[in-house]
């Protein structure tokens, strides 16, 4: 039998390629291998399970020996690959070496935060990436018991959700980014405050345009020392600075990767041959999207060209959209920098529209209830990856 073609990762990306392949071929050899649990869930349903009380286990959709079972594919857990020999084409765990015959890299991206945590507040400091963090901050909120006073550190799309999300769950929540409004990649400002405004109306202790100096233990708390001095304490704190593509795997194989990610075209084959990526560690034809819809083009894409049907990805004009319920905000950011954003709208119902000089529509931000322009104006924006 030839050697399998072998998926390192089991997010969306990971096994939703596996899907599409089993869809396109059943008799195939799969072997997936993932750090995680391998358990089927999905992701963006993270930010929105404390005001729903969910448990990590309602999350899980499917284990993974039922995901095994389903698409007859072989799946290693909590295994970690740790080189990869594209001369000899094999892959390292450990002191095991597997051969592939083709490989997919959908190994994510990473919590990156910009300082270090210290040991003695470790066990009060998460991230939420995956559903194994879910778990552990799920426990360390169970083991708190009540209601919980919860820092978030970012006010990017992670940290606003998971801001409303445990505002809704009855937490007490604090917000600090240095940022003057929140989501500042994705809205202009006056967007950005009508956020800002509605997160604060609904409890959030906003510390906007303040950095985190410092956290230290406090016996049972952690108190977070901002760069004004002002000292905030929590009982836990959630750090949401963002997001790096995992690349250290394809660096051992010599794949080319920037910050963006691993260098793919648009048939996501990265600069070894037999090599693909996909998903938030792949920087596809100069763009790395980092959100559920790219992703899933990209799985249809890929599993065609690794069945016989050569595939170039391409991604449409998607926005995203924020869930944070006190404030629907959509955003399709623009690719280039606009010449202007043009603003309409009154009180929270704003439409931002990012336009070039000639007036051309580049991208859009909406708030509340403009929210419902966002099929209308995505129809005129430009794809993402024509
Ligand atoms: P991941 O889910 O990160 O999976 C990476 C996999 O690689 C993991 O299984 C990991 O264990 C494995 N891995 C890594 N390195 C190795 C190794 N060396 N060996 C073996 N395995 C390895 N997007 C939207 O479109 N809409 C939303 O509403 C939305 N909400 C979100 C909310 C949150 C809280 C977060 C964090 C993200 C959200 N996103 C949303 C983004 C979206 O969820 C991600 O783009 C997507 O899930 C990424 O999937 P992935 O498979 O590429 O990566």
């Amino acid at each position: 039998m030839s050697d399998p073609l072998i998926i390192v990762g089991s997010g969306m990306a990971g096994l939703g390629l596996a899907r599409q392949v089993r869809a396109r071929d059943a008799q195939r050899a799969i072997t997936l291998i993932t750090a995680d649990s391998g358990a089927d869930y999905s992701k963006p349903l993270l930010s929105t399970g404390f005001a729903k009380g969910m448990l990590p286990e309602r999350l899980a959709m499917r284990s993974p020996i039922d995901v095994a079972d389903a698409l007859q594919m072989t799946m290693r857990t909590h295994t970690r690959v740790g080189t990869i020999d594209p001369q000899t084409q094999t892959l390292a765990i450990g002191a095991e070496r597997l051969p592939y015959g083709e490989l997919v890299l959908a190994t994510g991206a990473a919590p990156s935060a910009p300082f270090t945590v210290a040991d003695e507040v470790r066990d009060r400091v998460f991230t939420i990436n995956d559903l194994d963090d879910y778990r552990l901050f799920h426990a360390a909120l169970s083991r708190h018991g009540g209601v919980a006073r919860v820092a978030i550190v970012g006010a990017g799309l992670v940290g606003c959700e998971f801001a409303d999300d445990m505002l809704a769950g009855g937490h007490r929540v604090a917000l600090v980014a240095p940022e003057a409004a929140p989501l500042a990649r994705l809205l202009p400002p006056p967007l950005g405050q009508v956020l800002g405004a509605a997160l604060g109306k609904t409890g959030a202790d906003l510390r906007l345009g303040r950095s985190l100096a410092q956290l230290q233990r406090d016996d049972e708390a952690v108190s977070l020392v901002l760069d004004d001095g002002e000292v905030l304490s929590a009982d836990l704190v959630l750090i949401a600075t963002g997001l790096s593509p995992r690349t250290a795997l394809a660096d051992t194989a010599g794949l080319t990767v920037s910050e963006a990610g691993i260098q793919t075209d648009r048939y996501l084959a990265t600069t070894q041959p037999g090599i693909h990526a996909l998903g938030d560690c792949a920087c596809v034809a100069g763009l790395n999207a980092m959100y559920v819809q790219p992703l899933q083009a990209s799985a249809k894409a890929l599993a065609a060209t690794l069945t016989g049907t050569p595939t170039p990805v391409a991604y449409g004009a998607w926005p995203v959209l924020v869930k944070t319920p006190s404030c629907p905000v959509v955003a399709l950011p623009p690719r280039q920098a606009p010449t202007r954003w043009r603003i309409e709208g009154e009180g929270d119902d704003l439409s931002a529209l990012a336009e070039d000089e000639n007036g051309y529509l580049l991208g859009f931000a909406l708030t509340g209830a403009c929210v419902r322009r966002k099929v209308e104006l995505a129809r005129a924006a430009p794809p993402l990856l024509p």
